[in-house]
């Protein structure tokens, strides 16, 4: 059994690295930005309260976030374990979550600033499948267009110069005591997160003793 978080600014890779890590070791993989989109996908109450949060940047409320994991986990499907990406990301959420919790490691992807910028406003999305790309080094076939099911590419509504400056700000101002918090009980893993996807996630593996990764086609 394996619990992990994965920490690391918006842009970090952190889901690429995410999804590596589950696969290959059968962890349930929990997104907590991915649950609160598909609120809004769906139209539902908890939806309405998070849309207007989400799209200037901001954090949603800790008691929300909080019932949303903890009900997530208490399904207890994770077998083998899991792999936490967006959350804890304030003081309030990492105290709740350890005193319910011992996590194995918190892998911290470090990225500057700057990169973050590049790549974040790079990032585009299918509106039909949901696909990711990134117009830098996942660039689709057809310009505009999903490889997958062929709908049209757009922006997430929260990547823009200015949503990214304040989701900025609030990283560093709330995720760095949670870093903080975490290092007092030694288990945070920091990884360089400026090499290539695989790279990155060798290293990752390297420092928590697990085996190397092999691609595989599928
Ligand atoms: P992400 O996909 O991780 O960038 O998250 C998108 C948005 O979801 C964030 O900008 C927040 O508005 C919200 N969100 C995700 N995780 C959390 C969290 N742990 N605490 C508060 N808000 C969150």
């Amino acid at each position: 059994m394996r619990k992990y978080v994965i920490m690391g600014v918006q842009g970090s890779g952190k889901s690429t690295q995410a999804a590596m890590l589950a696969r290959d070791l059968d962890l349930v993989r929990i997104t907590v930005g991915d649950m609160f989109r598909w609120h809004i996908q769906q139209h539902t109450k908890i939806g309405a309260h998070v849309r207007r949060t989400m799209a200037v940047g901001k954090l949603v409320d800790d008691d929300l976030v909080e019932s949303m994991v903890q009900e997530r986990l208490q399904l207890h499907d994770w077998n083998y374990g899991f792999i936490i990406d967006g959350f804890p990301r304030s003081r309030k959420q990492a105290e709740f979550f350890l005193e319910s919790y011992d996590i194995d490691a918190v892998i911290y992807l470090d990225l500057p600033d700057e990169e973050v910028r590049r790549r974040v406003l790079a990032r585009r999305l299918c509106a039909g499948c949901g696909m990711d790309y990134n117009l830098i080094n996942d660039r689709p076939t057809v310009e505009g267009r999903c490889d997958v099911c062929g709908g049209e590419l757009v922006t997430r509504e929260d990547d823009t110069e200015e949503a990214l400056a304040t989701r900025l700000r609030e990283y560093h101002e709330e995720t760095g005591p949670v870093l903080e918090i975490f290092r007092r009980k030694e288990c945070v893993v920091i990884v360089d997160a400026r090499p290539d996807a695989i790279t990155v996630q060798q290293e990752i593996r390297h420092r928590l003793g697990l085996p190397e990764y092999v691609e595989k086609d599928d």
